[in-house]
């Protein structure tokens, strides 16, 4: 069992911020601050259960992956990196990662218009999706994209159509599936073939969506485009991929002597979620394992080298963010193996459904005062209408703790917002962001009232 103290990991000695809890994360008083603001003022001015984004500690993990592309490309052609918005996206978050140099990926008309409404200039933002509307389409297309990311056949032939109406030439990326299978769960792992993503190169659809998107009046091949997974420590899995996708990209020269210009090499990067987590490799580590990869492909196919980029977005977000809870009802649970205490806060599955979705593991400790007086085992449940409704399987927290005490829960900075619900009518908790002892509401909290204006009562 692992106490408190541990999970206050500092920055790892590289000064990248690869640790649980972001880096400017600090206890004053007993107290845990973020961002030099205390958890209890924190919850006090904007409620509970929040979100909580270290403002600093995102900016820098965008800025160590953009430094990383561009040192370990510079003797090739150069990249970008496209923040993957559907970790956590708002209008100041996305400009906060404009303003890193990054650019933005998008997969619905919300994410778009989010990115847009941030005033990221279109050449900055990339749309995916596997199953993107017109409208969707159509959008981009008159936002001037970077490109679309284009998931099939039949998604090809509508943008072809699309753009044909608009008389523009759409910027085209195919996603391929290269067989390679990466990622902690498989519901996060994408490049296997039998899933809803991409176009395979075994069978030949990647090549067909080549040829066809070579012969549209209004389609430019400017890429192609892989996404292996997500969560994935394995810098080979990556490699492995991007000779894959390398190769392809050789094979469209032999067949078509065309040289494809630039290749996405996806996202997917892990992070850590608790102390038994193995730490992962730095940005560099992974570009510069990309940059291998590349440099043989050039060497070996004499082709130009292309631009990359790649789509972190756990990686930048996760570790930034925390969530603050309210402990109420504890209660122990007498098991053979002993007996384990069920610590319940005021959110839960709606909050974060990861744990409930993925078997995700996390971490917490006691926020609003010191935690390291004697330990006991816990769980730690959410206040939902299911037993699965866990969002720390296993704990050590204060024996002392009680009602109204706050708990942090770290690394919730990905995927905790972006796929919340309302589930028992639980409205969504607030995002703000700190930094240097002030605090920015990025996004506010509903309230049951915000949630009954949608309710006809027809
Ligand atoms: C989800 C996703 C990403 C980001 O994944 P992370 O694990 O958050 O880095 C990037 N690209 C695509 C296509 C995705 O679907």
């Amino acid at each position: 069992m692992t106490s408190p103290l541990e999970h206050l990991a500092a920055p790892e000695p590289d000064g990248s911020p690869s640790g649980i809890w972001p880096m400017n994360v600090d206890r004053v008083g007993g107290e845990l601050t973020i961002g030099g603001v205390s958890a209890s003022d924190l919850v006090a001015q904007f409620g509970s259960p929040l979100y909580v984004i270290d403002e600093g500690d995102m900016r820098a993990r965008a800025h160590a992956w953009k430094s990383a592309i561009d040192e370990s490309f510079a003797d090739l052609a150069g990249g970008d990196v496209f923040y993957a918005g559907k970790a956590f996206l708002s209008v100041a978050a996305a400009r906060w990662m404009a303003e890193e140099g990054l650019s933005i990926d998008t997969c619905s008309e919300g994410e778009l218009r989010t990115a847009i409404a941030a005033g990221v200039p279109g050449s900055k933002i990339g749309l995916h999706g596997n199953n993107k509307s017109r409208a969707e389409i159509e959008l981009a297309l008159q936002a001037g994209v970077a490109h679309v990311v284009v998931d099939s056949l039949a998604e090809l032939a509508l943008v072809e159509q699309v753009a044909g109406q608009r008389g523009q030439t759409a910027p085209i990326v195919l996603r391929v599936t290269t067989g390679v299978h990466a990622g902690g769960h498989e519901y996060i792992s994408t490049a296997h073939e039998d899933q809803k993503f991409g176009l395979s190169i075994s069978t030949g659809a990647a090549l067909r969506a080549v040829e066809e998107t070579l012969a549209a009046s209004h389609l430019e091949l400017v890429g192609l485009h892989s996404h292996i997974g997500s969560q994935i420590l394995a810098v080979e899995a990556f490699q492995a991929a991007a000779n894959a996708i390398l190769a392809l990209r050789a094979e469209i020269s032999a067949l078509h002597g065309v040289t494809v210009p630039e290749i996405d090499f996806g996202g997917g990067y892990a992070i850590r979620y608790t102390v038994i987590d193995d730490v992962p490799p730095a940005p560099l580590t992974y570009t510069a394992a990309l940059a291998g990869a590349v440099t043989a492909h050039v060497v070996e196919s004499g082709l130009a080298a292309p631009r990359v980029s790649i789509e972190p977005g756990r990686s930048i977000v996760g570790p930034a963010g925390i969530t603050l809870y309210t402990v109420g009802t504890i209660k122990n649970v007498e098991l053979e193996e002993g007996s384990r205490r069920y610590v319940s806060v005021d959110g839960g599955m709606s909050d974060n459904i990861r744990p409930a979705l993925y078997e995700a593991d996390y971490t917490a400790a006691l926020a609003s005062r010191e935690p390291f007086d004697e330990q006991v085992r816990s769980r730690v449940v959410g206040k939902h209408c299911e037993s699965g409704d866990i969002l720390v399987k296993d704990v050590a927290l204060s024996a002392s703790l009680g009602p109204g005490d706050l708990l942090a829960v770290p690394a919730t900075g990905a995927y905790g917002r972006s796929m919340a619900s309302n589930y028992n009518m639980l409205p969504r908790p607030g995002v703000v962001a700190v930094s240097d002892g002030s605090v920015k509401q990025l996004i506010r909290r509903e309230t049951v009232e915000d949630l009954l204006t949608f309710d006809e009562d027809a």
